[in-house]
């Protein structure tokens, strides 16, 4: 077979630890062999971001801003650990903060459904996406002890001085205050992420907030929801046959619980935290989630939604097996793929990653697993692989599909 040919390059951001080892190995049996491989190369592995003194992720959060489309591997957050462990010149921020920093984006995670991994919802027969909103509220609040008696108050002094006061509360004893915020901004570009993925997924789009309860809070997300979507998504929904939804949180988490499933949910910043952890736990395993970040202007950076599995990386250095499932990272590559494939009118592209996909899941379905996964199969008897194997034994899925 000859090898598909890209006419971009893709932004290739490599990363640590086991995922860099399954990286590897990912590209050389599953990818190379089949296509002619044209990335962009960025190290974000914490010995390289180190010596560029983190400039390395700049650059390569500007290169895809530049050519669209970004495959990240899971990296290390330092901390005080890593200080050591990498003698380290600064505890570097998170790579992935940086660049969605700088990308201004969505996170998009969605559970990859196979048969013999069941979700304990029973009714659950589509995966959910949840749509988290990254800035603001509980994540960038002030806070307050107050140890007594007295009268606490929001107060807001515009440029010109004038003061605007809301009082809080008058304390008779102790207590504790907190003070949030979210940017219009910030609110419209998430929404015009979401109603973007909806279109791009083909799916409805729900939306949820506490509107009746925090009537200019919660209500300013609703609103700018609602105002962005009349003005600039009605008719594209209308065409696409899909819908967008508003309902309370209470109410939108009843409806998940007794729905087939197959829409998305954009979910406020701590909404999202507490929900994707939910939906993901309740499909199975964060091993087997897709996630994808999505910026307002049409950037988009895959990557797995764990980290760099280091307890197994420690096991890979003193010589033992392993049984690390590498699922995750290879649909950060096939969603990368397609979506470069799908931008550059590529249909050998599109269709190889999806086949890709189609493989893995065969393999699991087959009873061919990692450990994670054998450990809560409704399998009988799954054959449990180890990190090596497994990817060899996709190989010969796709193999086979491609024949
Ligand atoms: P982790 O890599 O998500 O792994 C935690 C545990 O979950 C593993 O020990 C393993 O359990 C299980 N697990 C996760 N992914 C798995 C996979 N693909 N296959 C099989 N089992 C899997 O979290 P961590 O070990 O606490 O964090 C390691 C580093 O990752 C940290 O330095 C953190 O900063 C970084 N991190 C990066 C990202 C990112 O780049 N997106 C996200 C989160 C964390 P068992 O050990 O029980 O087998
Ligand atoms: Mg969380």
């Amino acid at each position: 077979m000859e090898k598909i040919k890209m006419t971009t390059p893709l932004v290739e951001m490599d990363g640590d630890e086991m995922t860099r080892i399954l990286w590897q190995m990912i590209k050389d049996e599953l990818l190379s062999p089949f296509i002619e491989l044209n990335t962009e190369y960025y190290d974000l592995g914490l010995k390289c971001r180190n010596d560029t003194d983190d400039q390395v992720t700049v650059d390569s959060a500007n290169a895809t801003r530049k050519y669209g489309v970004a495959v990240k591997c899971a990296t290390i957050t330092p901390n005080a650990a890593r200080m050591t462990e990498y003698t380290l010149k600064e505890m570097w921020k998170s790579p992935n903060g940086t660049i969605r920093a700088m990308l201004d984006g969505t996170v998009f995670r969605t559970p990859i459904v196979v048969k013999g991994i069941e979700p304990c919802v029973r009714n659950w027969e589509k995966p959910i996406t949840i749509a988290r909103h990254a800035y603001g509220d509980v994540y960038k609040a002030s806070e307050l002890k107050i140890p007594g008696p007295g009268k606490c108050e929001l107060v807001y002094t515009a440029e010109d001085g004038t003061e605007t006061r809301e009082l809080i509360h008058d304390f008779t004893g102790a207590g504790v205050v907190q003070g949030q915020h979210n940017l219009c901004g910030s609110v419209e570009s998430f929404a015009r992420s979401c109603f973007n993925y909806a279109l791009d997924q083909k799916q409805d789009l729900w939306f949820a907030t506490k509107d009746t309860i925090s009537k200019k809070y919660d209500h300013t997300f609703k609103d700018i929801f609602q105002e962005i979507f009349d003005a600039e998504y009605r008719e594209k929904f209308d065409a696409a046959g899909i819908e967008y939804f508003y309902t309370l949180i209470d109410d939108a988490v009843a409806r998940v619980m007794k729905s087939k499933g197959g829409y998305i949910w954009a979910c406020k910043n701590y909404d999202g935290d507490v929900m994707s952890d939910m939906i993901s736990s309740a499909f199975g395993s964060l091993a087997m989630m897709t996630s994808v970040l999505v910026s307002p202007e049409g950037y988009y950076e895959y990557e797995a939604a764990h980290g760099t599995v280091q307890r197994h990386y420690y096991k890979h250095l003193k010589g033992e097996e392993t049984s690390t499932n590498s699922v995750a990272t290879i649909f950060a590559w096939t969603g990368a793929l397609q979506k470069r494939g799908e931008l550059d009118k590529n249909a050998a592209l599109v269709d190889f990653a999806k086949k890709l996909e189609d493989a893995c899941i065969k393999t699991i379905e087959s009873g061919k697993m990692t450990k994670d996964l054998a450990l809560i199969t409704t399998n009988p008897n799954p054959t449990v692989l180890n990190s090596g194997d497994f990817i060899k034994a996709i190989r010969a899925a796709l193999e086979e599909s491609l024949r």
